[in-house]
């Protein structure tokens, strides 16, 4: 290299170059890379999942195995929720920073309590897992706990950074108590609306606003539904009740037309977790989209 071009190639790397290498995260799914980009923006996060995945069953793929392999931490649910793919991916990877007991893996449904053990079903190992509903990702109450777990350790690993994943830390926490607030108050109007839904995808956030998840299409968790259950569900009393068809945008729609078809009710296929449009493309944002879509059926509904 000529003497010119490695003083502009110095020059350029310290103009460009971080004081340390940015954070290399692997979210195993989109709403714990965008807890991620919150306190650490400048980190280098790869999403394993999308909104229009399942996050139950994916495949090990090489591009994957090749994230994991380069990631300084693993950001997942745990409680089972990937126990259909991550193990394998963990063990192909063979990252020594990202394995079980380590710092580098980082299990957000271990920050909280869970609901109601959720008898999890593996279909590739007919396998029933007891620790509880791993999906917290849509709690107003949990999050900030998660958020607070997650700075802790990110600053471990870390440490030069520990300022200003902190205020960052902060600024979320201020944030979230604001909208908190605001779902609070929306909360109120929507007490008293029941909705089928079809797995527990947005449980823990019907819960927190007294919305009633009266139906299951699911027979049990993590089975597809089916002929016999529908035909079930149609007779259950409880049907009287719904005012609307939730599902998540990965799910077959099939099950939610048919019942739909039988009873005249409205369907609603929102993102189940964060994806790129404008209005759902932070957890905050996909709150807020999806209370105001419920309180539009509660309007509907009082009004019909
Ligand atoms: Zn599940």
């Amino acid at each position: 290299m000529a003497f010119k071009q490695l003083v502009a190639a110095t020059m350029l790397g310290l103009a460009v170059m971080p004081a340390q290498a940015a954070l290399n995260v692997f979210a195993c799914e989109p709403e714990w890379a965008d807890l991620a980009r919150a306190l650490v923006p400048d980190a280098d996060i790869h999403t394993a999942t999308s909104a229009q995945q399942d996050p139950h069953y994916i495949e090990a793929r090489p591009s994957l195995i090749a994230a994991m392999r380069r990631a300084d931490i693993a950001v997942c649910t745990g409680a089972s929720l990937e126990a259909g793919w991550l193990p394998a991916l963990i063990s192909r990877a063979s990252n020594r920073d990202v394995q079980p007991g380590k710092p580098g893996l980082f299990f957000t449904a271990e920050q909280v309590s869970l609901h109601q053990p959720h008898d999890h079903v593996d279909r590739s190992m007919g396998d029933v897992h007891p620790e509880g509903d791993p999906h917290i990702h849509l709690d107003p109450d949990r999050l900030p706990v998660v958020v607070d777990a997650l700075a802790d350790r990110l600053v471990a690993l870390a440490p030069s950074d520990e300022n200003a994943i902190r205020l960052r830390q902060r600024q979320w926490q201020v944030r979230w108590k604001l909208d908190t607030a605001r779902w609070r108050q929306a909360a109120d109007n929507l007490g008293g609306l029941s909705v089928a839904v079809q797995h527990s995808t947005f449980g823990y956030l019907l819960r927190w606003l007294s919305v009633e998840s009266a139906i299951d299409l699911e027979p049990k968790p993590g089975l597809p539904p089916s002929a016999s259950h529908l035909s079930d569900v149609l007779s259950d009393p409880a049907l009287a009740r719904v005012k609307l068809i939730l599902i998540a945008t990965y799910q077959d729609e099939r099950p939610a037309r048919w019942l739909a078809n039988q009873t005249q009710l409205p369907i609603e296929v929102l993102p189940g977790t964060v994806n790129d449009q404008p209005e759902t493309d932070s957890l905050a944002e996909l709150i807020d989209h999806l209370i105001d879509r419920l309180a539009h059926h509660q309007k509907a509904a009082d009004h019909g």
